[in-house]
């Protein structure tokens, strides 16, 4: 049995497939000055060859997963386009005299390896693009053909070291079964794109690919984040009871889908979805959302060398906005910063980069970036029903000066006519202690409260939220966090607005009740975890979850809460 990330939920039970790239053998001789030309034509063959490719492949993510998931191709082509490659390979071949694909395998190697050895989550995947672009051009100067995942004629569980974007493009995704990865983690690729086609996958196991040579029988839990190999006979027929469980308990949810969260004595509450990008309010409908609880802009801004223009941001809002149709979609403002950075905004090496110049504090600095967001946000707003929310506040100050740029924005609007909601609603996440404990202050100038459970546990616990040394201590059940929930609800409600909740925290079975109990109005969650949430509503009474969560107050350690909730949710849901 091997461990990894739990990357994409459900059980999958079948024959392996080892997918592993053929490397082509590059040809490492000297050449002859006079087939100096020639390689060089080869070379711009396989660049125009590798275009086209890449053109087919982005047509169809694009007809098949929307715009969103076909942008990685656009940098794909950019890379195939970038002149300072291209010359780079040129130069080497004359100067060097060597063949076309050695060359562009150095040149590739070379910016590869750089991007990867900086400090950089987003230069690093970059290389991971960079090299699937230099294979691909290799490939078409050799003519190495590799095994297509779009020839896949039996149902199969996918292991390969990493899966990259042209992989997960091209191949045929009604044959595959579940994924298994060597590298990764819950935000990689891999593991976004398993979520969106609802494909079990488990990532980061480190070295699934060295124990198969393929046609093995495995099991990839993407419940539990484990893959196991051969399972013995036992293990298979607790797993195959296990995979009936969990259709069957899906299907039932999903029965769900159009019900209301309402508790058994009429209590109701609203559950949403948390988003990245546009094309996830497809997830968040399938699933049942009433509405679109968080939308981190930050992608928008990721993965490109330069900000999105007003007109692009404005055309995804606008597109959440109507897809949603009506229902309330939340979109937070850029939260850039901590673990997040953008390659084309100078932003400092700092000792402490979460308790650094992020989010709000840096969207107040960089005044013209800001306005641009505010501004098609705004604008967006004219088609749905857009709130606004300021991500990383401390204090009211900061609420009062994002407000005034908010202010400034609309007056422009105003000025040329340009329609938005002018009764737009603005709340801010409450994510910083302080703010939480400010709370009575701060719900007298916001409409809406939105408790980010991932900081505010990171910052009044005082563990970092990326360290996995410590991850012991970093506990939502953690007494201080319930009082702090506790008293982030009770002052919206004096000054009449509401609190939702976009933390992980909102989408954990065990926390639904108290969550429930304490008066949470929102929750705000994967779009995959809103059924399982809903269910546990839909069986317990406000009276119960009430007596409940002030229980739950009384008690002392993480620990108690803990398996109190889970004997509790054992009693109100049969598995
Ligand atoms: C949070 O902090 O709880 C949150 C929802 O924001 P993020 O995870 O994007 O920091
Ligand atoms: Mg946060």
């Amino acid at each position: 049995m091997l461990k990894g990330v739990a990357a994409s939920p459900g059980i999958a039970i079948g024959k392996v497939f080892l997918y592993t790239k053929k490397f082509a053998e590059i040809n490492t001789r000297n050449i002859d000055v006079s087939m100096v030309e020639d390689e060089i034509a080869k070379f711009e063959n396989a660049i125009k060859l590798t275009k086209e490719q890449i053109e087919k492949i982005k047509e169809k993510t694009e007809k098949e997963f929307g715009k969103d998931k076909a942008e990685i191709f656009e940098a794909h082509l950019m890379l195939a386009n970038d002149p300072e490659l291209f010359d780079a390979v040129i130069n080497m071949i004359k100067n060097e005299h060597i063949t076309a694909d050695n060359a562009v395998n150095q040149v590739i190697e070379q910016h590869a390896s750089m991007m990867e050895s900086l400090d950089d989550e987003y230069l690093k995947e970059r290389a991971v693009d960079l090299r699937d672009v230099g294979t691909r051009i290799i490939n078409n100067l050799l003519g190495t053909v590799n095994i297509n995942l779009s020839e896949l004629d039996d149902n199969v569980i996918i292991i390969a070291k990493d899966l990259t974007p042209s992989d997960t493009a091209t191949m045929r995704k009604e044959m595959v079964l579940g994924f298994a990865t060597d590298v990764g983690g819950r935000t990689s690729h891999t593991a976004i794109m398993a979520r969106s086609l609802e494909i079990p996958a488990v990532v980061g196991t480190g070295n699934v690919t060295q124990s198969v040579i393929g046609g093995e029988t495995a099991i990839v839990d993407g419940n539990e984040g484990t893959v196991i190999i051969n399972p013995d006979s036992t293990t298979l027929k607790d797993y195959e009871d296990k995979l009936i469980k969990y259709k069957t308990k899906v299907e039932k949810l999903k029965k769900l889908k159009d019900l209301p969260a309402m508790t058994i004595d009429g209590k109701k509450s609203l559950l949403v979805a948390n988003i990245g990008i546009p094309e996830d309010v497809k997830g968040a409908l399938n699933n049942g959302a009433e509405g679109i609880g968080l939308f981190r802009t930050e992608f928008l801004y990721m993965n490109r060398n330069d900000f999105p223009t007003e007109e692009e941001q404005f055309e995804a809002y606008k597109y959440v906005a109507e897809k949603m149709n009506g229902k309330p979609v939340t979109i937070r403002t850029l939260d850039i910063g901590g673990d997040k950075k953008l390659p084309y905004l100078n932003m400092p090496d700092e000792m402490n980069p979460f308790l650094g110049y992020r989010a709000i504090r840096l969207c107040l600095d960089e005044r013209e970036m800001f306005k641009t967001q505010l501004r098609a946000l705004l604008r967006a707003s004219a088609y749905g029903n857009i709130l606004i929310m300021y991500p990383m506040i401390s204090s009211v100050v900061e609420v009062r000066k994002a407000n005034a740029v908010l202010n400034e924005v609309k007056e422009e609007l105003d000025v040329k006519g340009i329609k938005y909601d002018k009764d737009i609603k603005v709340g801010i996440m409450v994510e910083i202690p302080s703010a939480a404990m400010t709370a009575d202050i701060i719900a007298r100038e916001v409409d809406f409260f939105s408790i980010g459970t991932n900081d505010l546990c990171q910052y009044t616990l005082a563990v970092d939220r990326m360290n996995e040394k410590i991850k012991d201590y970093y506990k939502p059940f953690n007494p201080a966090i319930l009082r702090l929930i506790k008293n982030v609800i009770d002052a919206s409600h004096k000054e009449g607005i509401f609190t939702a909740m976009c933390g992980e925290m909102a989408g954990d079975p065990l926390a639904a009740v108290i969550l429930l109990g304490l008066g949470l109005d929102e929750f705000s969650m994967s779009s995959s975890s809103i059924p399982n949430i809903k269910n546990i509503i839909r069986n317990v009474t406000y009276e119960r979850a009430k007596e409940f969560a002030s229980l739950a107050l009384t008690m002392s350690t993480p620990d108690e809460i803990e398996i109190a909730s889970k004997k509790l949710l054992n009693s109100i849901i049969e598995e």
